[in-house]
């Protein structure tokens, strides 16, 4: 028989010592509950304090430990955890106690619908500078992204197994999973969570992250929107712009040829300018193209393939 845990739970953590065995405690109690085999994997992002100390006194054998040589943010973590997760269902959950270990039967009950599970901390205990800002940050995600949910930044979420293998999370793309989730063509679906305020140690994230929030934003709208056909996108601006350049210069060649001088008009420059522009932009987008077709991974997930009668997807 295999000992394949049923659920595997994932926390990254970095710089939290004083919170680890606590929270280890009191998922735990809760954990035992369910009566299922599980895993709790902890990621180390590279913490300068007793973090890894403390979770090395832990004496229990489905607590798994991996340490990353230096900090490298959170996606990265959840990334490592996410191929190292063995269980059928899959919970993601913050080290520094906000988030209550309570909340997974909810979780688990409401995965029994969708493919992946966002928490959403409604009533939320973190300081006005963050919670103005992400109230903002999510309503422009959702927008953009076209997923129906109240809030993407929140690090609680379950998952089935397949979700987690098939997305790729980087860079600061952990407040975009819903999103990468939601355009493999997994569905989401949002429960909302009881959140706690800190106590102990203090948050990893500071104003900062709005800005590089946004921009993460623009790169996965761009990428999921564009990245299998860029000279779409970049095709289409250049072409605008050229057509527009080869429109003036025509127009002052006509003038030319009826014996103006054209060579003082500011408009040659414009003319000029904007061709340059749009064989730039071509270019840009051809070369885009090779580099996706260089690539050439797949975009598509089987469901189901009749060749493969035997393979639970
Ligand atoms: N974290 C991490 N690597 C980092 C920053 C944070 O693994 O570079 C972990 C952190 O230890 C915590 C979780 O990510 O378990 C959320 O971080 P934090 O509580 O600072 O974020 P906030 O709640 O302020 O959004
Ligand atoms: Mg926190």
């Amino acid at each position: 028989m295999s000992n394949k845990p049923s659920l595997s739970i994932i926390i990254p953590v970095y710089n939290e010592g004083e919170n680890v065995f606590e929270l280890y405690n009191e998922l735990s109690g809760n954990l035992l509950q369910l009566n299922k085999t599980y895993e709790i994997i902890f990621i180390d992002d590279g913490s300068t304090d007793n973090t890894f100390e403390e979770i090395k006194k832990i004496k229990d054998e489905r607590v798994k430990i991996v340490q990353f040589q230096r900090n490298c943010g959170k996606a990265a973590a959840l990334s490592c955890g996410f191929k190292k997760a063995e269980g059928d269902m899959v919970i993601t959950m913050d080290g520094d106690l906000q988030d209550d270990p309570k909340e997974i039967p909810r979780f688990l009950e409401k995965l029994n619908e969708y493919d992946m599970v966002s928490g959403w901390k409604f009533e939320r205990h973190d300081p006005i500078s963050k919670t103005l800002p992400s109230k903002f940050f999510n309503k422009l995600t959702r927008f953009l992204t076209g997923v129906n949910i109240n809030d993407f930044n929140c690090g609680y979420k379950a998952y089935r197994n397949y979700v987690v293998k098939n997305i790729s999370v980087y860079g600061e793309f952990h407040r975009y999973i819903p999103a990468l989730a939601h355009w493999k063509g997994y569905t989401v679906g949002e429960i909302k969570v009881e959140h706690h305020p800190r106590i102990h140690g203090k948050s990893k994230y500071g104003i900062e992250r709005l800005l590089k929030g946004f921009l993460d934003l623009i790169t996965v709208t761009f990428l999921m929107m564009y990245k299998k056909r860029p000279l779409h996108v970049f095709g289409g601006i250049g072409f605008t712009f050229g057509l527009s350049g080869t429109v003036i210069c025509m127009y002052l060649l006509s003038l030319w040829i009826m014996g103006t001088t054209i060579g003082d008009r500011p408009l040659l420059m414009l003319g000029i300018l904007f061709m340059v522009i749009g064989v730039q932009f071509i270019s840009l987008g051809l070369i885009g193209e090779l580099i996706t077709n260089d690539r050439n991974n797949d975009d598509y997930i089987i469901k189901y393939d009749s060749y493969e009668l035997d393979t639970n997807y």
